[in-house]
Order: structure tokens, then C-alpha cells, then sequence
């Protein structure tokens, strides 16, 4: 059976992504689109949720790529429409509203599905088999990029729910809750917000795994030339190093040659399969830390920022 998918919010992630990643995989189609503004191209475009659920029953599936401020109704409205559900990360806003689209899409028997693109780079899962041999000694995330760059226009960043520079961060998190053994713990977080704005441009994150080790984490968005989306592990083997938000991984000196599927193509053939064996995937730790920080993190303000 060929999936027909609705995509809520054709924004810059639904265009660089989402669509031709969609055009590419085996047993999913493209049905329509609502979003506010803009045009899909090949189908048909609504303005609401509501008005493509109504007019298109070839919708089995709905994509969420709009902010997350606005992700938990669009789900709730999609799930007790019957439909299953794709999450673009984060899954939400907030902790409580990921835990209740569990429970609604359980009662309603669809798939739910919290993506995590940069789980699917193509350096974490080698570099989660290396580690789970190697003896640990301490980690360190450097993920800095410019948000002129990367975000230009997206005001919603900036505001609550928005996360700020843990939009990016959230992705590091992903992976370092993917590659590492047991539970990471926060033990404290500096969030660093302009005084024109709600959400931290930079943040220091100190965390801890099950076993003790040492984890540190910079995120920043005020970086300007090279861009770093970097995790060092030392380890008593020595160091093994994710680059590029996972797409490159060396070890101990040494470049590793990676499968290069693409994080997107790999996220849409779990999605479904999912849905083929009516699954659900719903991994929260990275969302959870992200959560504790802004519960525990010192706040100190900084420099307006204006774009
Ligand atoms: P974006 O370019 O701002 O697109 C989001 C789209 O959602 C907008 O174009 C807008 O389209 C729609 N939308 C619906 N309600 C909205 C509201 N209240 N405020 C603003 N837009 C609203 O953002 P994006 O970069 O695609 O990111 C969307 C999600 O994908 C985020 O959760 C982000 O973390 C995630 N993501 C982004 C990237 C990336 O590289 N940009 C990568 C991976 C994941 P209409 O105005 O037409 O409704």
C-alpha cells in the first residue's frame, strides 16, 4: 500500500527536504499540501489542516513541518482524524504535549513518529558501535552557526517555544543520546539571551552520563566563518570525532568511510515501515534535556540581536 501524505507548513525545511525526499521513497506520495502562504507545485494546495483533511481522503499520513508552537494542535486535529503522523523535530513544545499525542494516537491506533534527522547521518550509528567497545573518558559538543545564515526570517525562533539556538543544539543532543550508553544527565546549563528576545542565542550545557563521564556543550548562534556541528568523544582508544552534524566520523586519526544515504531518505523508510507494521516511534531524551536546561539553566542576558 503507497502512503498518501498531507504536508502541514511549506517552509524552508518542507522544500529542502521533505518534498523531493517524498518524490524519492518507495511507498509514500504526495497528496497535498496546507500551508498559509505559498504554493505546492503538482498538487493541490489548502490553507488549513482542516480544509485538506476535508477535501482529500487519499491522506493517510500527515507531515508536520511547521514551528513547533503550532505542532501539538495540527497533530491532535490530524491523530483523531484517523491519520498517522510524521513529527519534524522537535516533537513539540513542551514535554506534556509530546506525552499526550502518544497517548491520543495509542487510542486512536495510528503511528506516531518523532523524527530526528541527525540521528540518521551517516557517521552515528558507526560511531555508536565504536563506542559501545571503546572505555570513555570525557565528551565535547561544539555546535555554532550563524543564525543570519541559517534561519534568516524566522521569527518564531525567538519566541517561547521557539528554543532559540536549541533548534540546532537539539539536533547534537540527538545524537549524543543516540550514541552513547545509558541515560545523560544535566547537572547545570548557562542560557544566554539577548535582551531583546525570548529564546537563549547561545547556551553552555554541562551533563553527565550513567557511568560519571563528563559531557560539555557550546551552542551559539552568533558564529561567523567555518560553522562547527562537532562531538569529541576521548576515549582510552582514543579520540573519535563527528563532524559536519554527523556526515563525516574519525577515529583515532583515522576518516571512516560512511554509507551516504541521506538523513531525509532515511527518516521517510522508518516512517514507513511504521506505519506498515503500526508502530509507533517516540524518543524523547533530547527533547527532555533541552527541557531540563531551560528548567535549570542560569539566565544571563546579552546584546540585542537584530537581524
Ligand atoms: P520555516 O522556514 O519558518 O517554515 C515553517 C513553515 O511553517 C512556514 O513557512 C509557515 O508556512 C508554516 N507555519 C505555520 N504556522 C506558523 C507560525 N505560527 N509561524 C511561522 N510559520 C508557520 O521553518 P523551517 O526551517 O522549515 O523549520 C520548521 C521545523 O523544521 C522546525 O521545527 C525546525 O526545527 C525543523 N527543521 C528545520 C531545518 C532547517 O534546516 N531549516 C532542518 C531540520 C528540521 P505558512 O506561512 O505558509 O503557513
Amino acid at each position: 500500500m503507497t502512503i498518501g501524505i498531507g504536508l502541514v507548513g511549506l517552509g524552508k525545511i518542507a522544500r529542502d527536504q521533505h518534498l523531493p525526499t517524498i518524490a524519492r521513497t518507495e511507498g509514500a506520495r504526495l497528496v497535498a499540501v496546507a500551508t498559509r502562504n505559498g504554493e505546492a507545485e503538482g498538487v493541490p494546495t489548502y490553507r488549513d489542516l482542516g480544509a485538506m483533511l476535508a477535501a482529500e481522503p487519499g491522506v493517510d499520513a500527515v507531515v508536520m513541518c511547521q514551528p513547533p508552537q503550532v505542532r501539538f494542535e495540527a497533530a491532535r486535529t490530524a491523530i483523531e482524524a484517523g491519520k498517522h503522523v510524521f513529527l519534524e523535530k522537535p516533537p513539540g513544545a513542551t514535554l506534556s504535549e509530546v506525552e499526550a499525542l502518544i497517548g491520543l494516537a495509542k487510542a486512536r491506533g495510528v503511528t506516531l513518529f518523532a523524527s530526528w534527522h541527525s540521528r540518521e547521518a551517516g557517521g552515528v550509528a558507526p560511531a555508536r558501535g565504536w563506542l559501545a567497545r571503546a572505555e570513555l573518558h570525557k565528551v565535547a559538543i561544539a555546535w555554532k552557526e550563524d543564525v543570519r545564515v541559517w534561519h534568516p526570517g524566522q521569527t518564531w525562533i525567538w519566541e517561547p517555544g521557539g528554543f532559540g539556538v536549541f533548534d540546532p543544539g537539539i539536533n547534537a543532543l540527538s545524537i549524543l543520546t543516540a550514541i552513547l550508553p545509558g541515560t545523560v544527565r544535566l547537572t547545570a546549563a548557562t542560557l544566554e539571551t539577548p535582551s531583546n528576545r525570548q529564546a537563549p542565542i547561545a547556551a553552555q550545557l554541562t551533563m553527565q552520563t550513567a557511568a560519571g563521564i563528563p559531557i560539555a556543550a557550546e551552542f551559539d548562534f552568533r558564529q561567523t566563518g567555518p560553522q562547527s556541528w562537532d562531538i569529541r568523544v576521548e576515549t582510552a582508544q582514543g579520540e573519535l570525532l563527528l563532524s559536519h552534524g554527523g556526515e563525516a566520523l574519525e577515529i583515532a586519526g583515522q576518516t571512516q568511510q560512511l554509507a551516504g544515504g541521506g538523513e531525509y531518505a532515511g527518516l521517510y523508510r522508518r516512517f514507513v515501515e511504521l506505519v506498515r507494521s503500526g508502530a509507533s516511534d517516540v524518543e524523547l531524551a533530547p527533547l527532555r534535556l533541552v527541557a531540563d536546561a531551560f528548567l535549570c539553566g542560569k539566565r544571563v542576558e546579552v546584546a540585542a540581536f537584530e537581524e
